[in-house]
């Protein structure tokens, strides 16, 4: 067995509610011998990986690498030479701003068979709770998933925010809270409407979840006044406005 070439699942852990797991994700956790993690997946989903597992945190968390991705990338290579199973969880879709794509490339390049397992992305699990549809045929029926926080080593600006401020469908940010004032001040800047409504869910789908809710012109002060923390996401449209219809009977995963 040991000579064997390893294996590698790149898997989504979904947005945080272990129920929202999928049921192959689930089977992975029980049945891999090790699982490299971020913390993003969240202690409910941690939880589940068996004593008997070799675990591994890569906890990625922003300003605090416990690993840097080469490392992580390394370790995954490494494990799955010497003949395991491995399992490299990620929150979300691993494909959706979680850097699987990277960490697919390395293992083709190290000739190791991999596959990947998407899970459900918080893009659109964490407004779905909220009582946030991101389309609606009322409101918006484009949609756009962007990042917030830019690579600071990349030199070009890859988010282009005068174009998103003429989109008229729904934008979701991803890793926003850090620049949430330079973003709403470019989209203003480039003459959005300031009374586009703004949805901020943070830890979308656990138990404490929160959501604040305001418009592109208040919406950084409303966030000052909640402190609000990452991880959380930014749902800049007019779908924002069905929380106070369909998302307040529910407004805790905990009644659910
Ligand atoms: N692959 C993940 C995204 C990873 S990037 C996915 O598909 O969901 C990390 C960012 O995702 C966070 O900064 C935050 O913006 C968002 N995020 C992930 N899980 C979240 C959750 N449960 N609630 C709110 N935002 C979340």
């Amino acid at each position: 067995m040991k000579s064997k070439k390893g294996y590698v699942y790149l898997a989504g852990s979904g947005p945080g509610d272990p129920d929202l797991l999928t049921v192959k994700a689930k089977r992975l956790i029980e049945e891999a011998d090790v699982v490299i993690y971020d913390q993003l997946p969240g202690d409910a989903i941690i939880g589940m990986i068996p004593e008997k597992t070799e675990k591994i945190d890569a906890g990625k968390y922003a300003g605090d690498h416990t690993l840097t991705q080469d490392e992580i990338n390394k370790l995954i290579v490494e494990k799955a030479n010497v003949g395991k199973v491995v399992l490299r969880l990620k929150g979300g879709d691993p494909y959706v701003f979680g850097r699987g794509g990277e960490e697919a490339e390395e293992l083709v390049k190290a000739n190791i068979p991999f596959e990947v397992v998407p899970g459900i992305t918080s893009a659109i699990a964490a407004p779905a709770y909220a009582g946030i549809p991101i389309t609606h045929r009322n409101n918006n029926s484009m949609v756009t998933f962007v990042t917030g926080h830019e690579d600071p080593t990349k030199d070009e600006k890859a988010v282009d925010w005068e174009l998103l401020a003429k989109f008229n469908g729904t934008i979701v940010i991803f890793m926003g809270v850090k620049m949430l004032e330079k973003n709403c001040n470019e989209l203003l800047k480039f003459k959005k409407d300031p009374n586009t409504p703004v949805a901020i869910i943070e830890r979308g789908t656990r138990p404490d979840q929160r959501v604040t809710i305001g418009v592109l012109s208040n919406i950084v002060e409303k966030s000052k006044e909640n402190n609000v923390k990452a991880p959380a996401l930014i749902v800049i449209g007019d779908v924002v406005n069905l929380h106070k219809i369909i998302g307040l009977q529910n407004p805790n995963p905990k009644n659910f």
